[in-house]
């Protein structure tokens, strides 16, 4: 993986600090962040300026453990 491939969010984002505490399933950073990131709805509402919690995966879906 390049750095191209990379979200330009990561180094800032939750997901990024949840996955390296391993809070979270690595699938999130290899599915978006490092792939597909442009599928992710935290970097969808990130760029509209809209509220998004730092539990929410990059899917939508709201983590209640974090
Ligand atoms: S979770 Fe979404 S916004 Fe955050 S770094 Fe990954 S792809 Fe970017």
């Amino acid at each position: 993986m390049n750095n191209r491939e990379t979200c330009h969010w990561f180094s800032v984002c939750p997901i990024r600090r949840y996955t390296e505490q391993n809070l979270i399933d690595k699938k999130w950073v290899e599915q978006y962040c490092k792939s597909e990131y442009w599928c992710c709805l935290r970097r969808k509402m990130q760029e509209r300026g809209q509220y998004h919690p730092d539990n929410m995966m990059p899917d939508g879906t709201i983590d209640k453990r974090l």
